[in-house]
């Protein structure tokens, strides 16, 4: 006979975790499914930190979300005695005649977020470790920062343990159906469960586990770089935000120095080709690391060290970058989050609490008009994009 829960979250990553917390907290029997082990390299979520900005350049409907997030890893990091987010601020650069930090101003007017506008001198004043060009305008954020991303997801596990969940790494589902009592039975390798409500969070996996969003999500592969300071002190956190940077050489994005010796910078510019997640290696690209260090040598030049190390992640893209949390259309019983395009880790602890809701009560506080599926059909509908993973 096949065991029974309330709710089995598939995929334990940033997402999952956040979510089989929630939901144990709750009193819910949760079973937590998880491909590989818990804390593992082969999805989107590891590497010690992820950028978690309030101003929001994707669109002000996300303030909201992301502002509850900040609140949750800071309620969660005093529960476990060890913060989780750190309020370095975060600084958005870019050309004056992008519109990025326009947007980014915008939201933060919505919602009457602390900003400040700098121009090249003052950022350069400011934080004496930039070099920029001429013409680069910034938006400054106070209450930015960044999550310490692997952390909160073992945080997140060790929670939801305490509260009775039952969590199972190395243990991927093979596949599931509907039960005709309205719930759902998944089978593993190792048995069959049952529960009423099933929560898809399998990240970069979404197309494989739901053949009908394959079409609208494409994987591909980051690679990041670790780098030896020349001036450590410029990069301190005291002295160096979580920022962004948009350059004619593309999009990076970089951490002040925590948790590890070496300076982190990423791009997101640098993507590259469809990437299949059951590759089972995840070696960096060659080609980016010599993008990086570009930018390191001509942006940021107290970072441009010795490479101590690359690797690569996985960003799961959907057509208009914005996320997917929604019910399947013909099974309202299977919650499906896929929060990525490369900007999701931030909402991860928000993210747990909708899913919690919406297989607790259905709804959710928020607006997720934004995450329908309905909106990536109407788009499929409109312009036929197609598969490209
Ligand atoms: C290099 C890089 C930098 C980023 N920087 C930022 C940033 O600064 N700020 C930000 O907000 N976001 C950032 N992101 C995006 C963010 O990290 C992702 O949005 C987030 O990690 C996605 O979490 P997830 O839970 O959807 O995926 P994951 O954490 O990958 O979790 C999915 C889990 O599902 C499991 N799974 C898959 N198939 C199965 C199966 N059949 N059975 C059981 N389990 C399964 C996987 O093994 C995995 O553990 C970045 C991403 C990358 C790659």
């Amino acid at each position: 006979m096949s065991k029974t829960y309330d709710v089995i979250v598939v995929g334990v990553g940033g997402m999952g975790a956040a979510a089989c917390h929630q939901l144990a907290r709750r009193g819910q029997r949760v079973l937590g499914l998880e491909k590989f082990a818990i804390g593992h390299a082969m999805g989107s979520s590891h590497g010690l930190t992820r950028i978690l900005r309030l101003a929001y350049f994707e669109g002000s409907a996300y303030v909201p979300l992301v502002q509850r997030a900040r609140d949750l890893w800071i309620e969660t990091g005093k529960r476990i005695g060890e913060p989780l987010f750190f309020e370095t601020g975060a600084l958005e650069i870019a050309g004056e005649t992008s519109d990025h930090i326009e947007r980014s101003r915008q939201s933060c007017l919505d919602h009457g977020l602390a900003h400040t506008l700098l121009d090249r001198d003052a950022v350069e004043r400011r934080y004496p470790a930039f070099r920029l060009p001429k013409d680069s305008i910034a938006l400054f954020q106070p209450e930015s920062g960044f999550v310490a991303s692997e952390r909160a997801i073992l945080a997140h596990v060790g929670l939801a343990l305490a509260d009775s969940a039952e969590i199972r790494g190395q243990e991927p589902l093979l596949d599931w159906e509907p039960t005709a009592e309205g719930g759902v039975r998944v089978r593993t390798g190792r048995g069959t469960y049952e529960a009423g409500r099933l929560v898809l969070s399998p990240g970069a996996w979404i197309g494989k586990i739901v053949p009908a969003l394959a079409p609208v999500t494409s994987v591909v592969r980051q690679s990041l770089g670790w780098f030896a300071p020349l001036q450590p002190e410029l990069l301190a956190m005291d002295r160096f935000p979580a920022f962004t940077l948009d350059v004619d050489e593309g999009g990076f994005y970089g951490f002040p120095l925590w948790g590890h010796p070496g300076f982190k910078l990423g791009s997101p510019h640098w993507g590259g080709d469809p990437f299949d997640p059951d590759t089972p290696t995840r070696e960096p690209a060659p080609a980016h690391e010599a993008v990086l260090r570009r930018c390191l040598e001509r942006y940021i030049p107290a970072a441009a060290g010795t490479t101590l190390g690359l690797k690569a992640c996985l960003y799961t893209m959907t057509p208009d970058e914005h996320f997917i949390i929604d019910t399947l259309p013909d099974h309202p019983q299977v919650i499906v989050a896929s929060p990525c395009s490369g900007h999701g880790y931030k909402f991860a602890s928000a993210v747990g609490e909708v899913l919690a809701d919406l297989a607790t009560a259905g709804r959710s506080r928020f607006d997720l008009s934004l995450f329908s599926l309905g909106r990536l059909a109407e788009r499929r509908e409109r312009d036929g994009f197609g598969n490209s993973a």
